[in-house]
């Protein structure tokens, strides 16, 4: 019943999970469609790490598509990493590519990934959040080959600080992007890794997601970022209800870059 929109298989270096075994573990946990939505990171120092091979992966997917199409139905998408001096590649990938969803995510801003220290040094903590909400903010206003924005507020994620900042610091910025995210037809997803960091509450957080809502945003989907088959669809039966209690009564599933609304 459930439709997870964020998972990745061995084309993304840090899952070791096959694509067949994701879609087994869907079908045992009666999902009704998946999407894959590997990494793919470039980059300008020509490191290949996160960079997916797209006619191998694409001839994969074909291949269990069709294998599976009985039980489960299966998409295929991508997670591209955005940054605001690659725009111009990711845009061709995804203009050359027939992929069903693809989700923009900021992982790094200058080649900084926020999962290294790097990113934070000499940085208060305001302006790190601050920083991550205007680069963001920069790269939707030149960038529209996407479907939703990946864990909007994934700088929470990083920088071992001892508790996160208020969203009401950044909520003018925060309003700016989900204005235009909603302007341009795109939507944004809900993201169940919080769980597995252990973060305070969801992500996005709940302030934010009621903020789109009243903001008169509709395009939502769900996704665990799986890594493994462990984490498939986890805490989606909360989030289900979570989305319905706050005025949600779609959310979307896609089919070339197209949203169809699923009744919740
Ligand atoms: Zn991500
Ligand atoms: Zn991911």
């Amino acid at each position: 019943m459930y439709y997870d929109y964020h998972i990745h298989s061995n084309f993304s270096p840090d899952s070791k999970t096959s694509m067949e075994d994701m879609i087994k573990k869907s079908i045992s946990l009666n999902l009704t469609e998946i999407c894959f939505t590997d990494h793919m990171e470039h980059n300008e120092k020509g490191d290949s790490t996160w960079i997916i091979d797209y006619d191998k992966y694409f001839k994969e997917y074909n291949i269990l598509k069709e294998k599976y199409k009985d039980k489960i139905s299966v998409k295929i998408g991508v997670e591209m990493g955005l940054q605001t001096h690659i725009i111009d590649k990711c845009r061709d990938d995804v203009l050359t590519n027939p992929f069903d969803f693809v989700i923009l995510s900021q992982h790094a801003i200058d080649e900084k990934d926020f999962s290294l220290r790097g990113y934070f040094e000499g940085k208060t903590q305001k302006q790190a959040y601050e920083t991550y909400f205007l680069k963001l903010y920069e790269i939707i206003k030149n960038f529209k080959h996407y479907s939703v924005l990946g864990h909007l507020d994934l700088i929470k994620r990083y920088g071992n600080y001892d508790s996160l900042l208020d969203d009401r610091l950044f909520s003018d910025i925060i309003e700016e992007i989900l204005k235009t995210v909603i302007n341009d037809n795109r939507g944004i997803e809900v993201n169940t890794s919080c769980y597995r960091y252990k973060l305070p509450d969801l992500t996005p957080s709940r302030y934010i997601l009621k903020m789109y809502k009243d903001l008169g945003g509709e395009i939502i989907t769900t996704g665990s970022d799986s890594h493994s088959d462990t984490h498939i669809a986890s805490n989606f039966d909360y989030i289900y209800h979570y989305l319905k209690e706050i005025g949600f009564k779609y959310i979307c599933s896609f089919d070339k870059m197209k949203p169809n609304f699923i009744k919740i």
